[in-house]
């Protein structure tokens, strides 16, 4: 009786088994599980342009160009080039408004945590900022990249931005950067912050502002984000 028990129990667990296993065969040729099944077809980049509304950035001392239209000008060429190579583009900000809440008591945070939740939200696989830079002495000129301070993918990609940037363009550096920037410190992407030339120096802040040097400098910018990637 005993043995005839056991008997009827294994050929029950047996059954139950062998249903599993015709099920699990049955989901998997009709329902293969999508995740890894093919790769990601192309980077996703958020372009940051810096500051916007009431803050302007730097101001161009002949021209009185602001930093924020020109960081908008150059995002938006950015773009441009990436889309055309099947990136896919998030921008933080696509017009000339701020990022801040109106309602905020501290507008330069607010803006800041924007950024970041825009970031957060993209999850990309890195973060371009774009800034024009100044400085007391009207001298200084040339592009820089910075990264933050041990972000290993986003200190090889500044290099090789700013490699690129040294052999294509006039005056740029030939060393990346640490820099201590928020956009840079909030996230674990791989981030760079360009600053693509001084306002304050008479020289650059017209250059900076010719169309056919903010479309080679962002296709340049952008071939040392390809390099980044191996191609
Ligand atoms: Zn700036």
């Amino acid at each position: 009786m005993k043995t005839t028990f056991l008997t009827i129990k294994k050929n029950s667990i047996f059954a139950v088994l062998l249903c599993i296993l015709a099920i699990g065969v049955f989901c998997g040729a009709y329902f293969p599980i999508k995740a890894n099944a093919t790769p990601k077809p192309v980077h996703t980049i958020v372009i940051d342009a810096g500051h916007g509304g009431k803050d302007g950035g730097a101001v161009g001392r002949t021209t009185g160009v602001t930093e924020s239209e020109l960081n908008l000008k150059y995002s938006l060429a950015l773009k441009n080039i990436c889309q055309q190579y099947g990136f896919n583009v998030v921008l933080t900000r696509s017009d000339m408004n701020g990022l801040y809440s109106p309602f905020a008591s501290n507008k330069k945070r607010s803006e800041m945590e924007k950024r970041k939740e825009i970031i957060d939200k993209t999850n990309p696989d890195l973060v371009v900022s774009i800034h024009m830079n100044s400085f007391t002495s009207s001298s200084a000129k040339g592009a820089q990249v910075f990264y933050a301070d041990g972000n290993e993918s986003g200190q090889a990609l500044a290099q090789s931005v700013q490699t690129n940037l040294f052999k294509t363009t006039e005056n740029a550096r030939k060393t990346a950067k640490v820099g201590d920037y928020y956009i840079l410190n909030c996230t674990k992407v791989a981030g760079i912050l360009v600053e693509c030339g001084y306002l304050t120096n008479p020289d650059e802040e017209v250059l900076l502002q010719q169309e056919k040097y903010i479309n080679d400098f962002c296709y340049n910018l952008f071939c040392g984000v390809l390099l980044y990637f191996g191609f």
